[in-house]
């Protein structure tokens, strides 16, 4: 597919491609299902985050991280200057696997090429993938996430040379105190990767990034996907 060059454009692909993707029946999880999970935010995002998949809220809403992890999650945006409106959240799977059990390679093989087209028209500078399923994905690399965690390397995904960002899933972080801090430590270096001063005391916003662009009306129901 031919890479898409303005932002207009790439968002329109974008649309086009949540419409696919909502009815995607590629692997089993479309049998069991409640709403697909494409993924939500600023189609222009600078930073993109990857989850695993959806969980039972998300599955419900059919929106990334609405649950505990999800509030950490913009707990931690919050702590360096960043909302929700700022990035892309988006998961490896877009369909919760039945009882939150781990996704299948299967099930990431028919998934993988909807993540790689989001990551090629979003064109973020930093893809952070949240713990071992995306950070694997992501890499190309069976080395897990307690070895990578904090440390980023360029990458091309597709058309698109990132910036990817291991660090550790938030639903990982709420069980084990531990792994809160480094979790905090390493999303306190995001600024920096994304060329921005480091947001000094963790109190003044270092957002610029361009509000999205309004969405077709037809899409308006979609809770401001993107
Ligand atoms: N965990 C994930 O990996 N993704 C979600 O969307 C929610 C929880």
């Amino acid at each position: 597919m031919a890479a898409v060059a303005t932002s207009e454009a790439r968002r329109a692909e974008l649309v086009a491609l949540f419409s696919t993707v909502s009815s995607c029946t590629a692997c089993p999880l479309a049998e069991t299902r409640t709403k697909v999970v494409f993924g939500a935010g600023n189609a222009d995002a600078e930073l993109m985050f990857v989850g695993e998949a959806p969980g039972f809220h998300e599955d419900q809403q059919g929106l990334p991280f609405v649950g505990a992890a999800g509030k950490l999650l913009e707990r931690l945006l919050g702590d360096i200057g960043l909302s929700r409106e700022d990035v892309f959240i988006g998961n490896v799977l877009k369909c919760r696997p039945p009882g939150n059990r781990d996704p299948q390679a299967d099930e990431i093989e028919a998934c993988e090429s909807h993540l790689f087209r989001q990551i090629e028209l979003i064109q973020p500078r930093v893809v952070a993938t949240l713990g071992n399923f995306a950070t694997k994905l992501l890499s190309g690399s069976p080395t897990g996430i307690t070895r990578v965690h904090g440390s980023e390397q360029s990458v091309r995904l597709g058309r698109s040379d990132v910036l990817l960002y291991p660090i550790y899933h938030p639903a990982a972080a709420l069980y084990t105190r531990a792994m809160l801090g480094v979790l905090e430590e390493d999303f306190a270096r995001l600024p920096q990767l994304l060329g921005r001063e480091p947001a000094p005391g963790l109190s003044e916003p270092v957002s610029t990034a361009p509000a999205a662009a309004p969405v077709a009306a037809e899409q308006e129901a979609q809770l401001d996907l993107f």
